[in-house]
């Protein structure tokens, strides 16, 4: 037999498929070694058949077969061949996203300790061993033993003692044996509850439980209860043998969506993200391929959890926008999950308060079904939002980052005992930092953006790269001493506030406050267990959290990612806003929220006030039709990359030739291209330029094959090009 085999390695010289003799026993989805020019790498194997073009002299054959079992489906290829087509990837790219990083080189093993284990003879007879009377140790460790049957090995050893331990081994009481521990993931615990659906709740379930294999939008306000009703799914997914996938954002990982899942459903869920160790991944990962977890739960990759007979894959919070893979590989995770649903005829459910537009105008054009929640589960009137306008408050003479509204509140809300989350969509202490008399703003050497003053750890830092510089004293221009900061961040407003609240405990999550394990966790647990309290973060705060004590939220600037030039900017400000203000007034307490703003009549801040997803949408959506903007046109970014400014410009210039030949071809249904720098123009050192075009969506299949076409062919070597359909972040 012939094995068809993808090689370990991501280079474009070598992605394509390398024929090799195979050995015994070896099946296709397996992991092999084999050699390569002459050192011998890792691969997968994808196929096995009868015959090769290879001349039986060039032939080299595999040399050891690395995991027990496939561990890639051949649902699982077709899924890597959808993806290969629709976003030009290399295989052997897809095919790392389907397994651990760390099972790749043999990183990552199972975890094996040794433990001791009481002969069961010895459970209650002692007579018939004759233990010296005054050999204490062994006495005491068979009576642990009696009571606990079986130990750690270093455990008893460290109790007890070593010595001990081996004379009851010599003696036949006790053996020493291997056993494989698994490594689980710590989540936020909380209890069980048992809840009676109301009367919306069923009618959603029913019409989901009644189509399988369906589609659907679940579209329910903050607090409606959506998460009951995926757990139902899944336990019906669980009812008849199936198993299930659930997503969720990477910012929520430690919202309680996990926990409730961890406790209804126990050892049967498997998490997956990117705060994981790697033993805790391949173990979890383990899990569900063994069938002993069957629902994984975890962010975008999730979605290739090793998984069989799938009866439903959820994504929550579908608008998010993580799940839009931004660096390579390059993939959308709807259009990957609702794929891989229809290989298992599963049912495809998006959830969220603030659906999409992409997915609200789906479902208006009934290629999803819309189920629709429109009141808090337990009734509960939606918060209310106060804009106060910034501008006003400055001419009434308050300098201060707090209008006096949200001072009000807030006092109002700590004097209660109740607990408040403030948040600013910027981490650090202040934005920018800027001579007054020579206007000069201290910028990253490697990148084209201004840096972020970080008081903790007096440095300035920049949020693209991570480099550090020194804080200036003095302006490196014109000596001028009088240097400005500009707009406030986490650290400012966790200062000023402890100065107005000294002796409220206040918390501060944001990418500086959670980057080692568990520290989210750590977090929202100690801001939970006190009252009155105050958390301040960056939008890590505004989703997933159920925190039934929470009475007051507070926006800072809300006009933060309204200004953003990019044509989800609305989008994201609305719905931003709705699930800040969806943590407030979730419980007993009722909610109020504050949102400071410099243009209180923008229309975003009217309907997120009158709670009008609806309004807002039809609004919006009518804007994005006019102007030929998604969900009503493909926008396709080619984004050049490279070191060497000269090379990408004349690289972005010859294929934007080529470009522009095909798009011509198109007339009236290509609406926009053109070539120009990337709005940022350099980051880590590397020069970024982009060709952009937007164009009817019914031309897409034809036009990207092109496009891909094209950037091969005239692809320099130095530059790198990368293609992004739809992307959320174009920096
Ligand atoms: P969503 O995900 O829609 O924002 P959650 O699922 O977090 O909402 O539910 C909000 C709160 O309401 C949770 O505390 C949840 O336990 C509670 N809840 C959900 N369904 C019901 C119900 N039928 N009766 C009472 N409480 C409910
Ligand atoms: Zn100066
Ligand atoms: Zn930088």
């Amino acid at each position: 037999m012939i094995a068809e085999v993808i090689v370990d390695l991501s280079n474009e010289s070598v992605d394509k498929i390398f024929d090799y003799n195979s050995i015994e026993g070896l099946q296709a989805g397996q992991m092999v070694q084999v050699p390569f020019g002459n050192k011998v790498i890792e691969g997968f194997c994808i196929k096995l058949k009868d015959e090769t073009d290879v001349p039986l002299d060039k032939l080299k054959s595999v040399k050891a077969i690395l995991t027990v079992e496939p561990i890639i489906t051949e649902k699982m290829f077709k899924l890597a061949e959808f993806m290969r087509k629709s976003y030009h990837l290399r295989m052997v790219d897809i095919l790392r996203l389907f397994l651990p990083a760390e099972m790749r080189g043999g990183r990552v093993h199972e975890k094996i300790k040794n433990f001791v284990v009481l002969n069961e003879e010895f459970l209650n007879d002692v007579e018939s061993l004759n233990i010296r009377k005054n050999a204490n140790q062994q006495h005491n460790l068979l009576c642990y033993m009696q009571a606990n049957k079986v130990a750690e090995y270093t455990k008893v050893c460290d109790m007890f003692s070593r010595g001990a331990v081996l004379a009851l081994e010599k003696k036949g009481v006790l053996s020493v044996c291997e056993k494989v521990v698994e490594r689980r993931p710590k989540i936020f615990e909380i209890e069980k509850k048992d809840i009676t659906l109301n009367e919306a709740q069923s009618q959603v379930l029913n019409k989901i439980l009644n189509d399988d294999g369906g589609k659907f939008l679940l579209y329910g306000v903050t607090g409606s209860g959506k998460t009951e009703i995926y757990m139902r799914v899944i336990e019906d997914c669980l009812k008849r043998g199936k198993t299930a996938i659930m997503l969720v954002p990477e910012i929520s990982l430690t919202g309680q969506v996990l926990s409730n899942f961890t406790s209804r459903f126990g050892d049967n869920v498997a998490i997956l993200h990117s705060g994981l160790s790697s033993g805790e991944r391949f173990d979890e990962w383990q899990r569900l391929r063994s069938g002993k977890a069957k629902i994984a739960v975890g962010v975008r990759s999730a979605i290739f959890a090793p998984l069989d007979n799938i009866g439903a894959i959820i994504i929550d919070e579908e608008h998010d926008s993580s799940y839009m893979s931004e660096s390579n590989p390059r993939y959308n995770t709807h259009e990957v999950a609702e794929f891989r649903a229809k290989l298992d005829n599963a049912t495809y459910i998006l959830g969220s308060a603030t659906p999409s537009l992409e997915s609200y105008e789906r479902a208006k054009e009934g290629e999803l079904e819309l189920l629709t929640l429109s009141e808090r589960a337990n009734k509960k009137q939606m918060p209310k939002i106060h804009i106060v306008d910034m501008c006003a408050e400055m001419s009434r003479g308050n300098a201060s980052p707090f209008s006096y509204k949200f001072q009000d509140e807030l006092k109002k809300c700590i004097d209660e005992g109740s607990q408040a989350i403030v948040f600013i969509n910027r981490r650090g202490y202040s934005s920018f930092v800027r001579c007054v008399d020579c206007g000069y703003v201290a910028k990253c050497t490697d990148c084209d953006v201004s840096l972020v003053l970080h008081k903790e750890d007096n440095q300035l830092k920049c949020h693209f790269c991570g480099k550090r510089f020194r804080v200036l004293t003095k302006c490196p221009m014109c000596g001028s001493e009088r240097i400005k900061q500009g707009a406030i961040g986490t650290q400012r407003v966790v200062e000023e506030l402890q100065k107005a609240f000294p002796n409220v405990p206040i918390f501060r999550m944001d990418n500086d406050t959670t980057k080692t394990k568990n520290s989210h966790i750590e977090i929202l647990k100690k801001f939970a267990e006190s009252k009155p309290s105050i958390l301040v973060g960056t939008q890590m705060v505004a989703k997933g959290h159920d925190f039934p004590d929470v009475s007051f939220v507070g926006i800072i600037d809300a006009d933060l990612s309204l200004h953003f030039s990019d044509f989800r900017s609305n989008e994201r400000t609305f719905q931003l806003i709705t699930q800040v203000a969806g943590r407030s007034g979730r419980a007993q307490k009722s909610g109020t929220v504050v949102l400071q703003t410099y243009s209180p009549k923008h229309f975003v801040y009217r309907k997120a006030v009158e709670n009008d997803y609806l309004g807002f949408f039809d609004k919006e959506i009518n804007l994005r039709e006019v102007t030929n903007f998604p969900p009503f046109s493909k926008m396709v970014r080619l984004l050049f990359v490279g070191d060497d400014e000269l090379k990408v410009k004349q690289n972005l210039s010859q294929i934007y030739f080529k470009v522009k030949e095909l798009l011509k071809q198109y007339d009236k249904d290509v609406y926009y291209y053109e070539a120009m720098n990337s709005p940022v123009k350099r980051i880590q050192n590397k020069y970024r330029y982009q060709i952009l075009m937007r164009y009817k969506n019914s031309l897409h299949d034809e036009i990207i094959q092109q496009l891909y076409d094209i950037v091969d062919k005239n692809k320099d070597k130095k530059v790198s090009v990368f293609v992004e359909i739809n992307q959320q972040n174009l920096s």
